[in-house]
């Protein structure tokens, strides 16, 4: 527990050591520091993160494996666009993969996985009311929902499955973002999220599932209900 307190605490996380270069650029994207459809110039990230060229190419490389990057010939790197389209195949995507691994979290979770939703619960709606804040608490906030989305399926077995489960939330992050949440009345998000819980705790597998389908379509019908497709240009495709 006796920690050294000589580094200097106030420096931003993001910065330091041992935090690989992707984790960091990923990061940022998601939180929006690189817009949508954004152009990502090899100088700025040089500059941005005080790294090589090379580095930068590999990190950018790994996260168009993720969704979050894309490359185009002669004009480089830049963030992956936001379309109605692609939250809507990132919402199957997660359907896909978070019944099935919910499914058998149900079938094999012991008392520890109970003990590990209910603590992640806990924390979540702890987080809730001053997730607006400021960004470190709405960053917070989101850490919290991911986790206890992670803790509803970390029973199933698969590690393929959780890490799956994960690069589609990175990814639906952004979007989750567009809305700013708080729109969606905090009540509710926690109620859904209550609701999802208690039929996992009680094993009601069909009804856990049927949570999970309709919970995914919440970010989808808030954007519908707000003007954002037209602001990217877009419409359903
Ligand atoms: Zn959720």
């Amino acid at each position: 527990m006796a920690k050294r307190t000589h580094l200097q605490d106030s420096e931003p996380r993001v910065q330091d050591d041992g935090v690989p270069l992707e984790a960091r650029v990923r990061a940022e994207i998601i939180r929006g520091a690189f817009p949508p459809a954004a152009r990502l110039r090899m100088e700025d990230l040089k500059a941005r993160f005080e790294v090589g060229f090379s580095p930068i190419r590999e990190a950018l490389s790994r996260l168009i494996g993720e969704g979050l990057v894309e490359f185009e010939p002669n004009r480089g790197f830049r963030v992956a666009p936001l379309s109605r389209e692609d939250l809507l195949d990132i919402a199957l995507a997660r359907v896909a993969v978070e019944t099935a691994a919910l499914k058998r979290s149900i079938e094999h979770g012991d008392d520890r996985w109970e003990a590990g939703i209910v603590a992640a619960m806990h924390q979540y709606r702890r987080r809730s009311p001053i997730a607006f804040t400021n960004e470190a608490t709405l960053l917070s906030w989101e850490e919290s929902h991911d986790a206890l989305h992670a803790a509803l399926i970390g029973a199933c077995g698969s590690s393929r499955l959780l890490a799956l489960q994960r690069r589609l939330q990175d990814q639906h992050v952004r979007y989750r973002r567009l809305i700013v949440v708080k729109e969606v009345a905090q009540e509710v998000h926690i109620e859904e999220h209550e609701k999802l819980v208690e039929l996992a705790l009680e094993r009601r597998s069909a009804d856990a599932i049927a949570e999970i389908e309709r919970h995914m379509m919440i970010t989808v019908d808030a954007l519908d209900q707000s003007s954002i497709w037209e602001k990217f240009g877009e419409t359903a495709g």
